[in-house]
């Protein structure tokens, strides 16, 4: 059993479906395996591209599912899965906080620039001490390669400490990431 602590985690991943079918198999896959487990999701609130996807995946399983959206992006009109409990918050910044709070790690998927975003803001705050929550890197068919290196590359180059990159929990199977992510939850409370 893959148990965490609240048992839910915040999930990034992009308003997009990417260029292959594989990324939204990879999400549905992880999806299932949450429900397998108890746990539920935080995610980004809307219904679009791979956010859709796993929000869906899990709400349709009967697993939980918390959407954050600023009040901004919900005037647009964006839909969410149903089953899908919605909260709407005054800003980006509340967003994130509250996406931060409530999940007990983070997982980040394929995605743009606000998956990256949102991987990289985790990352810092760990890095400040801000918070001790695992953070995986589902690296679907080698998509964030390219910035693996950079983050190795930023290793060696001496602007980021060893000790933070191995914050970053990275594996292309959503058990195995899992699995080691609770692990490193576990050793954190103990
Ligand atoms: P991106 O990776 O650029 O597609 O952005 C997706 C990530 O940023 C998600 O994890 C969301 O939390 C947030 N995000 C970006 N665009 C939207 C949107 N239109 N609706 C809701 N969340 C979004």
């Amino acid at each position: 059993m893959i148990a965490f602590d609240p048992p839910r985690l915040t999930v990034y991943c992009g308003a997009s479906l990417g260029a292959k079918p594989v990324y939204a198999e990879a999400v549905r896959t992880l999806g299932r395996l949450l429900l397998q487990h108890g746990l539920g999701v935080v995610y980004g609130g809307a219904e679009l591209g791979l956010m859709g996807v796993i929000a869906g995946t899990v709400a349709e399983g009967g697993g939980e599912v918390i959407g954050i959206i600023p009040d901004f992006m919900q005037a647009k009109g964006l839909t969410h899965p149903a089953g899908a409990e919605v909260q709407i918050v005054d800003s980006m910044h509340s967003r994130k906080m509250k996406m931060t709070t409530l999940g007990a790690g983070f997982v980040a998927l394929p995605g743009g620039l606000g998956t990256l975003d949102e991987l990289v803001e985790a990352l810092t705050w760990a890095q400040l001490g801000l918070h001790d929550k695992p953070i995986g890197l589902l690296n679907v068919e080698g998509y964030f390669d390219p910035f693996l290196s950079l983050l190795d590359h930023a290793t060696r180059e001496g602007f980021v400490k060893l000790a933070h990159r191995e914050l970053l929990i990275t594996a292309s199977s959503p058990e195995i990431l899992l699995h080691a992510m609770a692990t490193r939850a576990a050793k954190g409370r103990s």
